[in-house]
């Protein structure tokens, strides 16, 4: 059970912590978990909620990354493949196996799919998850009912996994409580803490619930912000480059109708040389993404229309009842926190998406780039490499072998969601506004706005009681996600 008081008060009496981790997304809980894996004495701080950035905004998918090898990236596959398995394993409460097709219309195509499907198994060794398998017409359409099959030759089979994201955030940050850290959500960096020589020893801590401060000293000072990096970097120091560029992915959500079935689709080629994916998530569709370069960090990145005209074109070909703009559900957006390239000309789709580990002068450490799948090594890379240049005693990360807390909530979202289980979450989970309860905690907010708008004032209710507030704090609850259903995930475009 998560009990922000409890952090508080931990976050007041120490003196020293190993490790203070700035971040509460996939990252920050990668480096947290390996950290307390070692035995260290670690805080993770979140200006916001835990995985408010980034880290609810992703496919879902655990995966090696198909296109990765395509572009030639072995070892970055290799690797992702590892954790892939890791993943399944040790958050087997929330992930599976998820079987893909790519649908093929010219056999000669099929062959050069089939044959760097068959190099994604082999690369995945003994931990490869399922087989990839040539398949006919009459299997492909058996296995996705709204297939186009005008002119479709047959589809190859192969497997990655799936998995909610911000629900693998939440048992995370319960798994490194249970291992001794401290995690505290609204509650961020505002200004790093230096001693004479320059050396970063700590942070000045804002508590934006009660606007309280807090100084505190760590031995090592990681960030691990996402496409806030750069924040964070020149509170370090004003002069330095920055070292993430934003690039928006965004989605659409759809009625698993438009799916016919529990097989995802994988479009392997779009009209901008990328690929898309149809995946089933929670009894819906989920359709995405596109790749756009971003100049500003936002929390809320906003799909635009041409993002969703470039969805459905692309998905018309593949469907035999193509999705309209009526038919959307949701949509939502997130940004990925490239590693800025040298050179600025670079197209975001040439930009390296594996992880990099970056140090300042004064022994700020931070974590860029990389994915969801490969959070566990992102964090284990850190910490190696904080006791190799602090020249701390070596310590063996054991965060392979911890079993994520599977006390997990299984929601099934084909039917009202009780309200015991909200008030469960609400108990437990450090939720401490509605907007955490619809779009981290339960993910109804991404998968359907019509439906969040209907549990809204009585979820609140609930929420407001819990935290002891009035119905003035409930009212404001309530229209700043009627605002933000408006203003972003809502499908407003249907009307233009
Ligand atoms: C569209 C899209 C699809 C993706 N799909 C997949 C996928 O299917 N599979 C996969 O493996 N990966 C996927 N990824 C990649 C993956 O989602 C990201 O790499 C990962 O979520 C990034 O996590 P992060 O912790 O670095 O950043 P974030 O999740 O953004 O976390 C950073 C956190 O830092 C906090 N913060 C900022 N400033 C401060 C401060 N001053 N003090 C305290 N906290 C602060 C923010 O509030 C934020 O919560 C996808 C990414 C995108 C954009």
């Amino acid at each position: 059970m998560l009990d922000r008081k409890k952090s508080i008060l931990d976050i007041q009496k120490n003196q020293e912590w190993d490790f203070l981790v700035i971040g509460g997304g996939a990252s920050g809980l990668g480096v947290a978990l390996d950290a307390v894996s070692r035995g260290y004495k670690v805080l993770l701080v979140e200006k916001v909620d835990f995985g408010k950035g980034t880290s609810s905004r992703s496919t879902k998918l655990i995966h090696g990354g198909v296109r990765y090898l395509q572009q030639g990236n072995v070892s970055l596959v290799r690797e992702a493949l590892k954790e892939r398995a890791y993943m399944l394993s040790a958050a087997n409460h929330i992930s599976k196996l998820q079987p893909f097709i790519i649908p093929f219309y010219s056999r000669l195509t099929g062959f050069y799919y089939f044959s760097g499907l068959k190099a994604y198994d082999l690369l995945a060794g003994s931990k490869r998850i399922g087989k990839t398998i040539w398949l006919n017409k009459k299997q492909v359409i058996k296995r996705i009912g709204n297939i186009n099959s005008k002119g479709l030759k047959g589809g190859i089979l192969y497997y990655d996994g799936q998995f909610d994201d911000t629900r693998l955030c939440i048992d995370l940050i319960k798994t490194i409580v249970k291992h001794g850290g401290t995690c505290i959500n609204y509650c961020g960096v505002t200004d790093l803490v230096k001693d004479e020589e320059g050396n970063c020893t700590g942070a000045i801590l804002k508590d934006e619930i009660s606007n309280k401060e807090y100084k505190i000293t760590a031995r090592s000072v990681i960030n691990a912000t996402g496409v806030f990096t750069n924040d964070i970097i020149h509170m370090d120091d004003k002069k330095q480059r920055d070292l993430v560029k934003p690039s928006r992915g965004s989605h659409i959500v759809l009625e698993q109708e438009f799916l016919g079935g529990n097989t995802a689709i994988m479009i392997p080629k779009t009209s901008d040389g990328r690929v898309l994916f149809l995946i089933p998530w929670n009894g819906k569709v989920l359709v995405g993404t596109t790749d756009i370069a971003t100049d500003e960090p936002a929390y809320e990145p906003k799909i635009e229309k041409e993002e969703i005209d470039f969805i459905l074109n692309n998905t018309d070909e593949y469907l035999k009842q193509s999705p309209g703009r009526i038919d959307i559900k949701s949509t939502f957006s997130g940004l990925r926190p490239l590693a800025a390239p040298k050179d600025k000309n670079a197209k975001t789709k040439e930009i390296s998406r594996g992880h990099q580990v970056i140090w300042t002068e004064s022994g700020l450490c931070s974590l860029i780039g990389g994915k969801w799948t490969t959070f566990r090594k992102m964090g284990e890379d850190v910490i190696e490499d904080v006791i190799q240049k602090k020249k701390w005693v070596k310590t063996e990360s054991q965060s392979e072998t911890i079993q994520i807390d599977d006390e997990a909530l299984r929601i099934d979202y084909s039917k009202p969601i009780k309200i015991s289980l909200i008030k469960k979450i609400i108990k437990e989970e450090m939720v401490m506004t509605l907007e955490d309860l619809v779009a981290r905690r339960t993910r109804l907010l991404f998968l359907d706005t019509e439906m969040t708008k209907s549990v809204l004032e009585e979820w609140c209710e609930l929420l407001m009681e819990h935290l002891g507030k009035d119905q003035g704090w409930k009212n404001d609850q309530v229209q700043s996600v009627r605002n933000l259903i408006t203003s972003g995930y809502e499908p407003i475009i249907r009307s233009k």
